[in-house]
């Protein structure tokens, strides 16, 4: 053996191996030499890592990394600064077997050449520790030095001598925030190793070791976010998919609280984040995400990791297996929960319900923020169809019920505004259901699978002729198939006009012939194009025409019928367009309004 074999793991790539590794710029900002000297970090099996910044009035001026993982021995520290110099694959064939952060050597090199760093590192069970200077990539000084096992990284004057050195920093706030980012994706990864940020001595996050990526979130989020998640687990041959995910209630504008990591490599990966939002269907609005935390193990075979010169894409080998595979954990998790909101749980759509207090002290109405998701259009009572009939059409023969119910029975107590439906269960809670809503939801389901009377058609007894736009006649054009599927039928009649002969069962019997007009007018709307596909736009749209409107009296035996309709459908919680069908009160929830307790 010999002695350059005994003492050092860290070797040099070959030519063709160094080719073949994505090329590119590593470091661009302070927060990417945080993000490699953590990698490295763990990569070295580090139990806890601590970052320090000091900051001046520009931005970072140092970074400091230490860990307490396996240190270098004295042949390995300038091995290590050295490009293209690694301990983590012998060739470019590992590349399909990698397990950890690092494999292509040029980090530390490419931050040395940047900056002045210090090395301070003693290898585990060594007697004495390393220190090495390096400025703009030369070794400056290089002796022994008593430390503790691990290694510690100071690096300062970040590309002092790069020409535009200003442009690599945005502004202190700025780029104190990514290194936020950075840090909070590889907390979130890493549960198993306690992680500490100080900024100018001050602590900004710890978190401490833990079996459970939940108690990571609770650190970083709170831990009122962490207990509202949902978990999610889900084994396949290929992969496993484990993490939390939010109630709908809890969902935010942007994908921002949308984390995924891939074998444990935290990443941003588009295809991923639209799988997850996929797999909420029409729990969510669409322009409302969850708040989420997956993390995929999957074959290293699977997984490209050498995309990204910062390692911050992977690229997955079966991406539409793998997206599946998401979104249906994620649906298949969301289904067996009550996801019913309650009037103190955070507003689907922004911000807390809060009491609106008319006479001090005493709250009356629980008001919410904004109105919503491109607020509620719908079309209102015409009193020209008869509530009954609509509801014989959503009822189920019993071969077709859900055999899981989502929500207890309840009792109707009457209907409040010609909309909304008083209810109550046996476990003391009340609710309020939105009568369109829920009735919506009935038939969206009842037509997406094509059960009771949901694609039938009828015909009109005098068909009706409308003319449209070039453009509106281009998008229906284009829906017609969805269309007839749906139970319409619409020819072409002429230049841009169109004669409809029959339409779907559920709309029932239409008398004001102005209706369809409208509803062709909703399917063609700008609206409505940005909705998933054709046919699921087709249904939407029958489900929303045909459903018992607001404004619309219902009898106590008829709300009942409507409730008994929308408990046996697979998400009762929201209709098609993600607004809740319903609010719950507990007694709890009333009391304490009352000041009971
Ligand atoms: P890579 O991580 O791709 O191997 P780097 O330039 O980041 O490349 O690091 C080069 C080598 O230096 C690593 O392969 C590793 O052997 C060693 N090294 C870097 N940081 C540490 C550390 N904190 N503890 C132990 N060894 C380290
Ligand atoms: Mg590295």
């Amino acid at each position: 053996m010999t002695v350059s074999e005994t003492s050092s793991r860290i070797h040099l790539l070959d030519q063709a191996t160094v080719n073949r590794i994505a090329a590119g710029e590593v470091i661009e900002r302070p927060a990417s030499v945080v993000k490699e000297l953590v990698e490295n970090a763990i990569d070295a099996d580090a139990r806890s890592v601590r970052i320090e910044l000091t900051t001046d009035r520009q931005g970072i001026c140092g970074i400091r990394v230490s860990d307490d993982g396996t240190g270098m021995s004295p042949d390995e520290a300038p091995l290590a600064f050295t490009p293209h110099a690694t301990s983590k694959i012998a060739g470019i064939e590992d590349l399909h077997t990698i397990h950890s952060l690092g494999f292509r050597g040029e980090a530390l090199a490419s931050i040395a050449a940047v900056s002045k760093v210090t090395l301070v590192t003693r290898h585990r069970g060594a007697g004495t520790g390393t220190r090495m200077v390096i400025e703009g990539g030369e070794i400056r000084e290089r002796g022994e030095m008593g430390s503790p096992e691990g290694t510690s990284i100071l690096v300062e004057d970040l590309f002092y001598n790069t020409p535009a050195r200003k442009k690599f920093q945005k502004g202190k706030n700025t780029e104190i925030a990514a290194v936020h980012a950075v840090i909070e994706g590889i907390c979130l990864a890493h549960p198993g190793i306690s992680f500490r940020l100080l900024t100018d001595q001050r602590e900004q996050l710890l978190t401490d070791r833990s079996t459970s990526m939940l108690d990571t979130i609770a650190r970083i989020y709170g831990s009122d976010v962490a207990a509202r998640l949902i978990p999610v687990r889900k084994k396949l041959p290929f992969m496993a998919v484990s993490g939390f995910v939010s109630p709908p209630d809890l969902s935010r504008k942007d994908t921002a609280r949308m984390h995924i990591s891939v074998n444990k490599r935290f990443v941003s990966s588009p295809p991923v984040i639209a799988a997850v939002k996929e797999g909420y269907g029409t729990l969510l609005p669409r322009d409302r995400f969850p708040v989420a935390f997956i993390d995929l193990t999957i074959d290293t075979h699977l997984v490209d990791v050498n995309v990204h010169p910062a390692k911050k894409q992977v690229r997955l080998s079966n991406e539409k297996e793998i997206t599946s595979a998401v979104s249906e954990a994620i649906r298949s998790t969301l289904l067996g929960r009550n996801l019913i909101p309650s009037a103190n749980a955070p507003h689907p759509y922004g911000g807390y319900a809060r009491p609106r207090v008319d006479a001090p002290g005493l709250p009356v109405v629980y008001e919410f923020p904004d109105p919503g998701p491109a607020g509620v259009s719908e079309p209102t009572h015409t009193g020209t169809v008869s509530t009954d009939r609509q509801l014989r059409q959503t009822e189920l023969d019993s071969g077709t019920r859900a055999d899981t119910w989502h929500v207890p029975a309840m009792e109707v107590i009457g209907q409040f505004g010609g909309i909304y439906i008083i209810a109550a269960n046996r476990f003391g809670e009340l609710f309020l259901v939105d009568q369109h809503a829920a009735h919506e939801r009935v038939m969206y389901e009842m037509v997406s699978r094509g059960t009771g009377t949901g694609r039938l058609s009828q015909e009109l007894l005098v068909p009706v002729v409308f003319q449209r736009t070039a453009k509106e006649s281009a998008i229906l054009r284009e829906l017609m198939p969805a269309l007839a599927d749906g139970g319409f039928e619409i020819e072409e009649f002429g230049r841009d006009s169109f004669i409809v002969r029959a339409i779907p069962v559920f709309l029932g019997k239409i008398e004001d012939m102005g209706l369809i007009d409208e509803m062709i007018g909703d399917l063609v709307g700008e609206e409505r194009i940005r909705e998933p596909d054709a046919r699921e736009r087709v249904i939407r749209v029958i489900a929303c025409r045909g459903a018992v409107k607001a404004g619309t009296v219902c009898s106590a035996e008829q709300s009942q019928r409507l409730l008994n309709q929308l408990r046996q459908t697979e998400n009762p919680f929201t209709c098609p367009h993600g607004r809740p069908t319903m609010i719950r009160f507990t007694r709890d929830e009333l009391d304490r309004m009352f000041r009971r307790i």
